[in-house]
């Protein structure tokens, strides 16, 4: 059962929850998981199905507008509803509308199966006037036929015949969530789709909706069949919506359809035609065999990518269910991403941050280095605007990737934590890096990696200076967003001398394999022997705070001289903090939203001594209230990297079940994707100590207490290996691919076909 997760609720507030946890998409379509029902008293619900990367560009209204403040900011819409399916039992003035509120609710059980790729309700349900039913409801995401989601619905009657209609809708009359209180959700904006056509074509019902501004389009095709030889079906229309209506006697188990197609004007030039054909295409093919292809597809998926933990069945759970939906969330066609909130929710409107780098990117280099190079595309496909943001930023050359965006441009209206996080930039050079030391794959870095290398390489020399020998950059926000424009981050600087040291690796590299292609390539981008040099020595004189005294690295030039927040007088109910202080008070004192220091050592321990990464994290673990999601992995994986094995475990299982015990109490607004990738990584990265270096393949295995093992599956440059690591030994087996060294505990090992390292 460690593959389905359950919920009994009825609850008005857990079902609102679930509308995120119970979510249904496949990385193009994600529709939350409301009632086909739709009748909640109080409505307390937040409707929505969502295309990945459709937007409209919303106006920003600024009180004191600033040079270079982006004027309008994208916004991911809530589309067509299609999930109504109400159900009507009974006749004339005994007609009642199946509710889990009202009659009687004899047994109720929400599933999501991660293994199988669909999720399930099954109520035995009582209306008022005796009508007994048993009502089934699978809805599915197709991941081999992106653009359609299905509800299958069986109904059994238990009271003897009932007279039945199912009233099915499609309502383009939809608006977005708003939350004036909680800047992590859009305040305005609500209403940006107009209907510009609307058709009951071949028995299906199609809108069409059209964007304010971006001026581009969404269709929906949808329709209805029910599996009984007496139905009979009506269609009616209003302004806005469609309803067809089966009426049927219920005689016997009966399965109604409905399948809902999704075309967006980004991807598809004749939105009605492309779906109309689809659905032909799909006329005689069975919800069973949908449904099996799905099956066979995340059986895919899980032989590589799933993590088995034995000891910990909750956990195993939780998992699973953080990486299946960092499956449904991601954009796999090179012009969508995975928003901060996948495709669940609206909180952070649908943009796209660093979240995917750092905390998403590494599951997919390791695991699926295809889907991997579809992401890093995404942002190569958005470089031009980087360069453009660079210029109206003030600078000569380079490239400056948004902070937040959908299509590429600014998004950020909040520039102290929003434009100012320059190591957005570092972290996109960071994720090429990781890929081309996972797959050796030159060929994508000279069509897209290297040059992302050197416009992001070129922002640092534009941003930064020389002061006192030393290369600085100033004015920058780190990734900790309650401590805002600084001198010096920690982490941008050391991230930054990365990007300049494989700014120039790069070229190297494409000079030594391909004289022909560099010497294009180097023309192309007027790359100077002299413009190398100068990213060589701006890496070489990076400056890299320290502490002499605590022997840590300060954030930041000035962090260590603030005042520490005082926790213990502060109430609970004031976190997280953002919402109940200006941010001029938080930024005035030692108090980190999240992982900054702690987070560099993570992703470059070279540049430090096991002391300093040591201290560095006691002292910021102290000042860190973990208001970000972001945070409680990254704090669990640097404690297992220093030998704090319980903590590392204690942090884990914040992690791990973040959204599963809403534990931010911010989930209904959507999954916190982020912190769903940190729990790969977690055991990956945090207890068996993957690191990608160029030296090959690093490990340093621990096993916390309370599990008997777990292990995982990796692909490394054209190979497939399958690690274990028990309270015994570590095992690692070579499924696929020619023998290679790797390195456990910096001690090289040959692997072959099989090798167990003992762990005592
Ligand atoms: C975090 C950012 C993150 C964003 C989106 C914020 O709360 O501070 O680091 O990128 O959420 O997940």
């Amino acid at each position: 059962m460690s593959w389905t997760i359950q919920s009994y609720s009825t609850d008005v507030e857990k079902l609102l929850l679930e509308e995120s946890l119970f979510f249904t998409g496949n990385g193009y379509i994600g529709v939350r998981g409301n009632l086909e029902e739709n009748n909640l008293h109080p409505p307390n619900t937040i409707r929505g199905a969502y295309v990945n990367g459709f937007y409209d560009d919303v106006p920003i209204s600024y009180g004191e507008k600033m040079y270079a403040f982006p004027e309008t900011q994208q916004k991911s819409l809530n589309i067509t509803d299609t999930q109504t399916m109400e159900i009507w039992l009974g006749e004339g003035e005994w007609r009642e509308k199946f509710s889990l509120q009202e009659g009687k609710v004899i047994s109720y059980v929400r599933s999501l199966y991660v293994d199988k790729g669909y999720t399930e309700r099954n109520i035995q349900w009582q209306s008022r006037s005796g009508h007994e039913i048993i009502i089934n409801i699978k809805r599915l995401a197709s991941f081999t036929t992106k653009n359609l989601f299905v509800q299958c619905m069986t109904l059994k009657p238990i009271s003897g015949d009932i007279p039945i209609q199912v009233v099915s809708k499609l309502d383009g009359n939809v608006h977005n969530f708003i939350d004036p209180t909680d800047p992590r959700v859009g305040h305005d904006g609500e209403k940006r789709l107009a209907i510009t056509r609307m058709e009951h074509v071949d028995d299906a019902n199609y809108i069409e909706l059209q964007t304010s501004k971006s001026n581009l389009s969404v269709a929906t095709l949808t329709d209805l069949s029910v599996d009984n030889s007496d139905v009979s079906y009506e269609y009616s229309k209003d302004d806005t919506s469609f309803t067809t209506t089966a009426t049927f006697l219920l005689t016997e188990t009966t399965k109604i359809e409905k399948r809902t197609f999704f075309a967006d004007s980004i991807r598809y030039d004749h939105l009605a035609n492309t779906l109309v054909n689809l659905k032909s295409e799909l006329a005689s093919t069975s919800f069973e065999k949908i449904k099996n292809e799905q099956q066979t597809y995340l059986l895919d998926f899980w032989s590589r990518a799933d993590i088995c933990i034995k000891g910990d069945r909750k956990l195993q759970k939780a998992i699973r269910f953080n990486l299946f939906h960092i499956l449904q969330s991601t954009g796999q066609d090179g012009i969508s991403n995975i928003a901060a909130k996948g495709l669940s929710g609206e909180g952070y409107e649908g943009h796209y941050f660093w979240d995917t780098e750092i905390y998403l990117l590494p599951i997919f280099i390791m695991t699926d280095p295809d889907v991997a190079k579809k992401l890093l595309l995404y942002r190569y496909s958005i470089l031009s605007h980087a360069k453009e943001r660079a210029i109206e930023m003030g600078h000569k050359q380079g490239a400056l990737f948004p902070w937040r965006t959908i299509s590429g441009t600014e998004c950020s209206s909040f520039f102290p934590a929003g434009t100012a996080q320059y190591h957005i930039s570092a972290d996109i050079a960071h994720s090429y890096i990781q890929y081309y030391l996972a797959t050796n794959d030159l060929k994508f870095m000279k069509r897209a990696g290297a040059e992302v290398l050197i416009e992001t390489a070129r922002l640092w020399i534009d941003a930064g200076h020389y002061y006192d020998n030393s290369f600085r950059i100033d004015a920058v926000t780190g990734p900790d967003e309650y401590t805002c424009i600084v001198n010096n981050n920690y982490y941008t600087n050391v991230m930054a001398k990365q990007n300049l040291q494989w700014a120039v690796k790069v070229c190297h590299l494409l000079q030594k394999s391909d004289e022909t292609f560099w010497e294009a390539f180097k023309e192309r981008l007027t790359i100077t022997e002299k413009e190398l040099i100068s990213f060589k020595c701006a890496a070489e004189s990076m400056y890299l705070p320290i502490d002499k005294d605590l022997y840590i690295n300060p954030q930041d030039d000035t962090f260590l001289q603030k005042k520490k927040w005082d926790f213990t007088n502060v109430p609970k109910e004031h976190y997280p903090l953002l919402l109940h202080y200006h941010p001029l008070t938080i930024y005035r004192y030692q108090v980190c939203k999240q992982a900054d220091t702690v987070l560099a050592h993570l992703l470059i321990e070279e540049e430090q001594s096991e002391k300093v990464m040591k201290n560095s994290f006691h002292y910021y673990e102290k000042i860190t209230s973990h208001d970000s999601s972001l945070s409680s992995c990254v704090f669990s994986m640097m404690a297992a990297r220093i030998g704090c094995l319980e903590k590392a475990y204690n942090y884990f299982i914040q992690s791990a079940s973040l959204d599963l015990d809403n534990t931010q109490g911010n989930t209904k607004d959507g999954l916190h994707m982020a912190n769903m990738g940190g729990t790969w990584m977690g055991i990956v990265v945090g207890f068996a100590g993957m690191r990608l270096k160029e030296s090959g393949l690093h490990f340093r295995p621990q096993l916390p207490k309370q599990w008997e093992e777990y292990s995982f599956h990796l692909q490394y440059q054209n190979r497939i290996l399958r690690f274990t690591v028990s309270k015994a030994d570590f095992h690692i087996e070579l499924l696929k691919g020619s023998p290679l060294s790797i390195y456990v505990w910096g001690k090289e090992v040959i692997v072959n076909k099989y090798n167990a390292i003992s762990m005592s």
